[in-house]
């Protein structure tokens, strides 16, 4: 018998599958399949990960000062209470790891993203996932599901992939009924999607038991950087420095995000562009008998008749060259995700799923 084992519960962990990027014998792909923005990454950030380049031979910050500090200049934060990561996805999994064990739980919901069931299973903890209702946060369902032994809740606001979002007493309410021994966790990777929404941000600065991540990988474009940053209380944010890698972050990739976060002009094109074709390819969609709920991100969740007509309709798209994102991981097999793209890109699946419609 084997005696190197795994520690419990990771055994029990699915890989995760990234959005797919290429199809067999198809070359001019539309990739609409993980919420990247359409746009590319900001020119400034570009340059700033060029330059960054010829120092490759020295080690990089261990402190992302530079970075934490143009953090908190554009968004007003304490630089102090700002930690750094590789992707947020880096810092879930170091919170779930520094405050949850065996015997303890992590809650999420229903058709919460599926990172959280990794993090919570990586450190050996049981995962609990809570209805949602009409595929929005039921902030009541949280609550009940939550006991002394709950240590983080992993919320996405505004959700993926369901695009909906809890309004601010909501999240209130949440923070405020919750047991004392957990964290709150809010995850902003598209809090920058929606017009004067400061992610949780104030939340955090006001309560100890709530956290905030954001990302650069969504609105800023640097998906293939790895940067992403929290903000919390000081005692939080010094647990995540004890436990992440002193080296995580790349100088390239701290540099092009930097830049990134310092071009204010980029975000705000990035939000309005999504929004206005965001609501036009929900409107296309809907005219075509294909409803979707409101969304607050960069993507719509496309609503079929049932998992079969969902499946179908992908087989179609992925025919014409289109990869959207299949859901039914996520409990929602007759959806399909699709990334808001730029103007064509928005054209584009709209002219293929009303294709799909007239045919069927
Ligand atoms: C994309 C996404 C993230 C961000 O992941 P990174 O590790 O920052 O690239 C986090 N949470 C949700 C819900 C996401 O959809």
């Amino acid at each position: 018998m084997n005696k190197i084992t795994p520690q419990p519960g990771i055994l029990d962990i699915e890989l995760y599958e990234g959005g797919q990027s290429t199809l067999a014998g198809q070359s001019n792909v539309l990739k609409l399949s993980s919420n990247e923005n359409p746009l590319g990454p900001p020119e400034a950030a570009k340059e700033a990960a060029a330059r960054a380049v010829h120092d490759m031979h020295r080690y990089p910050s261990t402190d992302h000062a530079a970075l934490r500090a143009a953090i908190g200049e554009v968004w007003g934060l304490d630089p102090a209470r700002i930690c750094c990561g590789v992707g947020s996805g880096d810092i879930l999994k170091l919170l779930a790891e520094a405050y949850a064990g065996e015997g303890d739980e992590v809650v999420f919901t229903e058709h919460g993203f599926s990172m959280y069931p990794i993090y919570a299973k990586a450190c050996g903890a049981t995962p609990v996932v809570v209805p949602e209702r009409d595929r929005v946060v039921d902030v009541d369902a949280i609550l009940a599901a939550c006991s002394f032994k709950t240590k983080v809740v992993f919320l996405a606001n505004p959700a993926n992939p369901t695009g909906t979002m809890l309004g601010q007493a909501e999240l209130v309410r949440l923070a405020d009924g919750l047991p004392q021994t957990a964290l709150l966790v809010l995850d902003g990777a598209y809090a920058e999607f929606v017009d004067g929404y400061d992610g949780g941000a104030s939340l955090v600065t006001e309560r100890e038991n709530v956290f905030m991540s954001r990302t650069f990988s969504k609105i800023y474009g640097l998906g293939g950087m790895r940067v992403g940053w929290g903000y919390g209380a000081k005692a939080v944010i010094d647990v995540i420095n004890r436990i992440r890698g002193p080296f995580n972050l790349s100088a390239a990739a701290l540099a092009a995000a930097e830049a990134a976060v310092r071009d204010e002009a980029f975000l705000v094109t990035g939000r309005t562009e999504n929004a206005k074709w965001r609501d036009w390819l929900a409107h296309a969609l809907a005219d075509v008998g294909v409803p979707s709920d409101t969304s607050s991100a960069n993507f719509i969740l496309a609503r079929f008749a049932d998992a079969e007509e969902a499946e179908a309709c992908d087989a179609h798209l992925r025919g014409e060259g289109i990869i959207v994102r299949r859901v039914a991981g996520y409990g929602l097999p007759n959806c399909l995700r699709i990334t808001v793209g730029d103007e064509s890109g928005c054209r584009r699946v709209a002219h293929a799923v009303a294709q799909f419609k007239a045919a069927g």
